[in-house]
């Protein structure tokens, strides 16, 4: 067994190229390796039975938590009678179109049709392709620009990377393309201006939107794509009035507004989708993850009549398997009322969390909404000085409280330990991680 182990290790090193991890190190055994392989609600464990609260929820997607047989069923069910069949020129499954009609029905007015994919990459893919289609049908050739914003995830391909606003994305592989531009994140904590008030961080941020789309000239600036609450760029909410602001400015110039609701769709703001939460009325949503909770791949772009196209898809389009698990997990989030406890157990688990590390001296912010928290470290609190990031201080604090049995992340920009647990957790749950945040804090400032 011992020595069955030594030889995955050995493989795992040699041959598994993994996604966002230094080859290097891996290669050399010096970061750390954990072969997975279990789960039981808000619980996973690994192939030597170690346990751990998983609290970013894989990678904010498992949204029902791990081992949920209702959905394992479906995707077996499905594998049996039919695994594969294309969705082109016309052809579907029932679970396909039964959750296109569970979706549209979920999803804040206006919204029509969905079209499938598996990632939230492909499906922002999809919107890019979908917006330019538009603004060709209706004569508009040169009104292609879209507009995203700094901190902001859309993917990691080479459009959808160009999109997402962060530099690790960009840095060495020649992005963002053209023409995607990036305006002001809509970050209150790391404004410049510290006497804006959040109302005025929102006004400030919309004027730089409008000057954008004046400086580019507004028959060039198709759309603006944003998630409702910044996600990887940090788990920050939008300040006070800015999706009224932002829409203000998108509306005056014909631009088309997109949603990327991979984190937010189905509940994890403690509305069915984030576009509820902060009253944002979208032309294109896009969504994955808390689609199928991860149990299979499944992404979509739910849009509204006037957007279609043709000549595009993928051979994976609306896959049997994906979709019969969609079926399954919306059914158990509205069986298991998790929209209600994301917003009950998130708000619970955030004032806790504040409550416990909120007067950190070298706590900046404690921040979120619904299921979502973040905590921001800084040097000095009173100043707003940030650490070194050579120091990384939030992967060493990740790394603590993993090692007590909690995953929480280590958002890729900044010193932030950012958290996604899933939908279920219950508030016994969160005191264990609140508890043990507190306690990794508490050991690794000790210690620099
Ligand atoms: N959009 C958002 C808001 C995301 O958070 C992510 C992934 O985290 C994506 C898109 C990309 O999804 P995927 O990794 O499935 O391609």
């Amino acid at each position: 067994m011992l020595e069955q182990s030594n030889e995955l290790a050995a493989w795992d090193r040699d041959h598994f190229f993994h996604p966002s991890t230094h080859m290097g190190t891996h290669a050399r055994g010096e970061s750390p390796a954990r072969v997975m392989a279990g789960g039981e609600g808000v619980t996973v464990w690994d192939n030597t039975g170690r346990k751990s609260i998983d609290a970013f929820a894989g990678l904010y997607c498992v949204n029902v938590g791990y081992g949920r047989q209702k959905i394992s069923d479906a995707i077996a069910e499905q594998a049996k009678n039919l695994a594969y069949y294309h969705a082109y020129v016309g052809h579907g499954t029932e679970a396909s179109i039964t959750l296109a009609k569970m979706i549209v029905d979920r999803a804040p007015e206006g919204m029509s049709r969905v079209y499938f994919g598996l990632s939230g990459s492909d499906a922002n893919e999809t919107n890019i392709k979908l917006i330019w289609y538009y603004n060709n049908v209706l004569g508009r050739p040169e009104k292609k620009k879209i507009i995203s914003r700094w901190r902001g995830y859309h993917g990691s391909g080479v459009m959808t990377g160009s999109l997402t606003g962060l530099d690790l994305f960009h840095n060495a592989f020649d992005l963002p393309r053209a023409p995607i531009l990036h305006t002001e994140a809509p970050y209150y904590f790391r404004r410049a201006d510290r006497s804006q008030s959040e109302e005025q961080f929102s006004q400030y941020c919309a004027d730089r939107l409008e000057e954008m789309i004046l400086a580019e000239g507004p028959d060039t600036v198709a759309a603006f794509i944003g998630e409702p609450i910044l996600g990887t760029g940090g788990i920050v909410p939008p300040p006070a009035g800015y999706w009224e602001k932002i829409q203000g400015v998108l509306r005056k110039y014909d631009v088309l507004l997109v949603a990327d609701e991979v984190v937010t769709g189905f509940g994890r703001l403690g509305t069915m989708f984030g576009s509820d939460h902060y009253g944002i009325k979208p032309d294109l949503i896009t969504i994955a993850k808390g689609l199928t909770s991860a149990y299979a791949p499944l992404s979509g772009v739910i849009v509204s009549d006037k957007l279609g196209s043709l000549g595009h898809g993928w051979t994976y389009s609306a896959h049997p398997i994906c979709v019969a698990a969609g079926v399954a997990n919306l059914e158990l989030i509205d069986e298991m009322d998790l929209v209600t406890n994301a917003g009950e157990t998130g708000a619970y688990f955030r004032a806790e969390l504040a409550r416990a590390v909120g007067g950190h001296r070298h706590v900046g912010e404690v921040r979120g909404d619904g299921m979502l928290a973040a905590v921001e470290f800084v040097k000095d609190r009173d100043d707003r000085v940030f650490f070194d990031p050579a120091l990384k201080v939030g992967p060493q604090i990740a790394t603590a409280l993993a090692a007590s049995g909690v995953l929480g992340r280590a958002m890729p920009q900044g010193d932030i330990l950012g958290f996604a647990p899933p939908l279920c957790l219950t508030r016994e749950e969160a005191d264990t991680v609140v508890a043990k945040t507190a306690d990794a804090v508490n050991s690794v400032f000790a210690g620099l």
